[in-house]
């Protein structure tokens, strides 16, 4: 039996999901499942790092089982998972010390202060590419070494293992043979220096991390393991692994430097492909790996907006104005214009390139016509808007031009908002139609490593073969009229701006 399938999984914040993929980029069968979120305090965010195992585990049998597939047909793995989140488990029963502390989680805000006080953040950045805060993986882990009773102990005499979700899940997938993660994972955890390609043995003093909990970094494409957990007498190689969102990159055909994709779900996730090149921000982006495949690294300019379709949930749920998300298109498109409001959706302060944790959520402009359509539409802009603001900061620190923005993620699915954002940018926006460019590009990275595609280009042509209807969406605006909207919604930023201190 020949092996005709890539298995991709993708392990996100609330599901974990199974694709199986073949040779000409197509999904065959897909399984998901959710599962529990724990809100120990307010802030607080933790996964029971067993049942992302559980579920991942049972997700992938039942994606094969769907298709009839055996596990000898399928040729690799593929992982992606949510970023940043940690686990810490004990060496001899696998078993993990604590649930798995999540991105979200700000229990370590109070930390991060502090290390900004002591001026470390200066060295963290130089070294790491990322920004002193909760959201990134070391102070989780140091956390956890504080306390978790007998964890300090435990993990100086080298009984524990720790690492984000890809390196747990590889551990489990080898019976714990292999602990390892990839570099584009790595660059997540602020331990990682981006120029060395190795963990920092002096960022691991300033922590306290002992260096034998961490698993060993490899490429995102590459084997770095076997598993027999499919049933199967021949083994599986695990062949691809990267962070959801360089996934996504990948999967976007993000290849070449200046090449920019956009996920719009809750937030937004913005990444530039700058090549060889390791980017220095002068204007509040982070810096990351991309991935390493063939000995060569690609890095990336990263910026985040934390609310952008949350905006349109807002509405939904909170305000009660629509019933549907996808009811703002219509909405939007039966006004010419916001009438001049502006919405800035700062719930939780404002994420790149602003930074500010007091900015809180405005609506200005307001006149006594102006009706829900307005309101709808302002905010729809207010993603368009907001990505503005952070395709302008990685034009003005890479030097780099897109030539295009690859969009996707739920709220892409909105027509006027991909049009309108074509319009503010004055760059055309292409939409996917396969909305599974993450699982896609983990699948490729795996693909790419065993001979399943047997380059990039094949594996570029299966990727658009699965997407022969992408849609396009070219700017119409005029300079005067783009230019006019954006002036207006930098001013409305400034009335956001540190409201909450
Ligand atoms: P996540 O992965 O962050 O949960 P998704 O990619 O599933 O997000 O996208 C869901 C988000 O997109 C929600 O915040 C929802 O309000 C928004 N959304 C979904 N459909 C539309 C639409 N047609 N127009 C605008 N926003 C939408």
């Amino acid at each position: 039996m020949s092996a005709s399938y890539i298995l991709a999984l993708d392990q996100g914040t609330t599901s974990s999901r199974a694709l199986l993929i073949d040779r000409a980029g197509s999904v065959v069968t897909s399984a998901s499942l959710e599962f529990r979120q724990y809100y120990p305090q307010p802030a607080w965010v933790e996964h029971d790092a067993e049942e992302i195992w559980q579920s991942q585990w049972s997700v992938a049998e039942e994606a094969l089982k769907k298709a009839g597939v055996e596990p000898q047909q399928v040729a690799a793995i593929g992982i992606t998972n949510q970023r940043e989140t940690v686990v810490l488990w004990d060496r001899e029963t696998s078993k993990p010390l604590h649930h798995a502390i999540v991105w979200q989680c700000r229990r370590t805000a109070p930390d991060c202060d502090r290390i900004r006080r002591e001026g470390y953040d200066r060295v963290l950045r130089e070294k790491t590419g990322l920004v002193v805060d909760a959201y990134f993986s070391a102070t989780k882990i140091a956390w956890l070494l504080e306390n978790v009773p007998g964890a300090r102990n435990l993990a100086e005499r080298g009984k524990l293992a720790c690492g984000t979700v890809d390196s747990w899940l590889i551990w489990k997938l080898t019976r714990g043979r292999v602990h390892a993660t990839d570099v584009s994972n790595a660059s997540r955890t602020l331990l990682f220096n981006i120029h060395s390609l190795a963990w920092d043995d002096e960022i691991l003093r300033y922590f306290r991390i002992p260096a034998s909990l961490l698993p060993e970094v490899r490429p995102s494409s590459g084997v770095l393991g076997e598993t027999d957990f499919l049933g199967s007498p021949h083994r599986i190689p695990i062949a691809g692994v990267a962070g959801d969102q360089q996934a996504s990159l990948f999967g976007h055909r993000c290849f070449k430097p200046g090449d920019v994709k956009n996920t719009y779900g809750t937030g937004c996730f913005l990444l530039m492909n700058t090549g060889s090149q390791i980017p220095t921000s002068q204007t509040g982006l982070v810096s990351t790996v991309a991935w390493q495949r063939d000995g060569a690294v690609s890095y990336a300019l990263e910026g985040s907006i934390f609310i952008a379709g949350a905006a349109i949930q807002w509405l939904r749920d909170e305000l009660q104005m629509i019933r549907d998300a996808a009811d703002t298109e219509a909405m939007a498109l039966e006004t010419p214009d916001a009438g001049g409001v502006y919405f800035v959706p700062a719930f939780v302060g404002l994420g790149a390139p602003y930074w500010d944790a007091y900015a809180r959520g405005t609506i200005v402009g307001l006149t006594r016509g102006s009706n829900r359509n307005h309101l709808a539409r302002a905010a729809l802009e207010s993603m368009a808007y907001q990505t503005r603001d952070v395709v302008e900061c990685m034009i003005r620190d890479s030097n780099l031009k897109p030539e295009l923005l690859r969009v996707d993620g739920g709220a892409a699915r909105n027509n006027f908002l991909c049009q309108f954002q074509a319009d503010i940018l004055e760059i055309p926006v292409e939409r996917a139609a396969v909305t599974e460019s993450t699982a896609l590009g983990a699948a490729c990275l795996a693909g790419l490593a065993t001979g399943f595609w047997k380059d990039e280009r094949e594996a570029m042509a299966a990727q658009s073969q699965s997407e022969t209807n992408r849609t396009r969406f070219e700017p119409k605006l005029s300079v005067a009229s783009r230019e006019e909207l954006y002036a207006g919604w930098q001013r409305a930023v400034e009335r956001a701006k540190g409201w909450a201190e």
